[in-house]
């Protein structure tokens, strides 16, 4: 038993030997000029922004992106760039109006949701039926909702975690199931946001469990709170919805790949990323042209230090917004693969305060490192045993390592998913902190990075 279990060590931890972790000097080094000078993450994030704007998964608008995004990294002179295209259905968003019809009529702000059922041009009319949440609205018998349209309200508030996000994010993912097996006619709720800004929140959801699809929308807060106060009167709300929404079938998107050769091409790669695709609404800045934009910038400062010794994989991935179909795409193609860590940037660019990783015990030196490295930028070590990522979720869950880190979200629910996710959220100086942050990160994992040796004159 002895002896199986330190062989086991030491299969674990072989993959070490050839590995060695920077100087604290060398890493702090990396990360102090990423947070005084760093400008690859702007440029990516206002270029992406400007000269691409939204990028809706599988529609041209994301095509566009994906040939900028294979343009710069090029440009920015990383390796093996390339596009794994795949297959996704796709939903358009089209007309779209809430008008209160009675008892005092007036316009409120909607916007459908992704994969909402169409309205058609003409509208449907019915009866408003609220509750404050998707239990509520399970609870209540179908003769309550039946040919009604649902309103579904909630409290959701800013937390520097975003941890509201998972319970009050319930009314939009679920929500739509629920009304249409009731029999609702169709289905607003209030947007899944921390703002008092008239823009309503997209975001996806979808029918589950034989659900038959129907048109689904998000008010803007104010608006939902407008609604309320007009539900407390005590008299019928009839309200006329517009959502001519499509499913236009299947289209592409892509994952966008791109290298910084390790020397030791053999060992597992680093894989960064974030998501190439948006919401159609704003231009995608926050969500997330800057995550993939400080993705890249760590990258490329470790490259423009010189060689790693192990592969950074940059991997830009699309169609997250809509179900993570890049993710799940790059799992089905590269899950299998040993990676050294998964690292993934989905949270804006305000400070990141926190770094969780999930490394293993053999590997416990190097996620000390990465928190000593980290603690000059104010940045608390978390926890060993996690990490999280959108796209890169379902393969941290399959058991690859990861590091996470944590941006603060306080304002991150105010914009998210609005026409309000524009470049001038971006903060330039927190941004530099980001890419400071994940190029320490980088360092620690590299394996050790080697200066180019200087040319010799001719
Ligand atoms: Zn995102």
């Amino acid at each position: 038993m002895k002896k199986f279990l330190a062989a086991a060590l030491l299969a674990a931890t072989s993959p070490l030997a050839a590995q060695t972790i920077p100087s604290p000097e060398q890493i702090g080094a990396l990360r102090d000029s990423a947070m005084d000078g760093d400008h690859y993450a702007w440029d990516i994030t206002e270029g992406l922004t400007t000269e691409v704007g939204q990028r809706l998964a599988g529609t041209e608008a994301e095509t566009r992106g994906r040939d900028w995004a294979v343009k710069k990294l090029t440009a920015m002179g990383f390796s093996n760039v390339r596009v794994e295209p795949f297959d996704m259905p796709v939903w358009t968003r089209g007309a779209e109006s809430a008008t209160i019809l009675a008892p005092f009529p007036q316009k409120m702000v909607v916007a459908a949701l992704g994969n909402s059922a169409s309205t058609g041009p003409a509208g449907v009319t019915g009866e408003i039926v609220a509750f404050d949440s998707v239990d509520a609205l399970r609870a209540a018998p179908d003769s309550a909702v039946k040919g009604k349209i649902v309103f579904i309200d909630h409290q959701m508030m800013p937390t520097q975690s975003g941890i509201g996000y998972g319970q009050f994010g319930a009314p939009r993912r679920q929500g739509p199931t629920v009304a249409s097996k009731k029999g609702a006619l169709a289905i607003v709720v209030r947007s899944i946001g921390t703002d008092h800004h008239r823009n309503p929140h997209a975001g996806v959801m979808t029918f589950n469990d034989g659900a038959t699809p129907i048109p689904a929308g998000a008010l803007s807060i104010p608006d939902a709170e407008q609604m309320a106060r007009i539900l407390k009167r005590g008299k019928p709300v009839t309200m006329h919805l517009v959502l001519v929404s499509q499913n236009i079938g299947t289209r592409q998107s892509g994952n966008v790949i791109a290298e910084v050769p390790g020397r030791d091409p053999s060992l597992p790669p680093i894989l960064v990323g974030g998501h190439l695709d948006s919401w159609d609404l704003g231009t995608g800045a926050i969500d997330d042209a800057s995550g993939v934009a400080i993705a890249a910038a760590a990258a490329k400062r470790i490259m423009d230090a010189g060689r790693p010794l192990r592969t950074i994989r940059i991997v830009w991935f699309g169609a997250e917004e809509v179900g993570l179909f890049g993710g799940l795409d790059y799992r089905a193609k590269h899950g299998k693969e040993p990676h050294y860590a998964l690292l993934e940037s989905d949270f804006g660019a305000d400070r990141i305060w926190k770094v969780d990783s999930k490394l293993g015990d053999a590997r416990k030196p190097e996620a000390e490192a990465i928190g000593n490295a980290l603690a000059p930028l104010g940045i608390v070590t978390g926890s060993f045993t996690e990490a999280e990522g959108s796209d890169i979720g379902p393969m941290l869950a399959d058991g690859l390592p990861g590091v996470g880190l944590s941006q603060d979200g306080t304002r991150y629910f105010d914009y998210h998913h609005t026409p309000d996710d524009t470049l001038d959220k971006i903060d330039p100086a927190q941004l530099r902190q980001n890419v400071a942050a994940w190029t320490a990160v980088l360092a620690v994992l590299s394996g050790g990075i080697e200066e180019p040796k200087r040319s010799k004159r001719r």
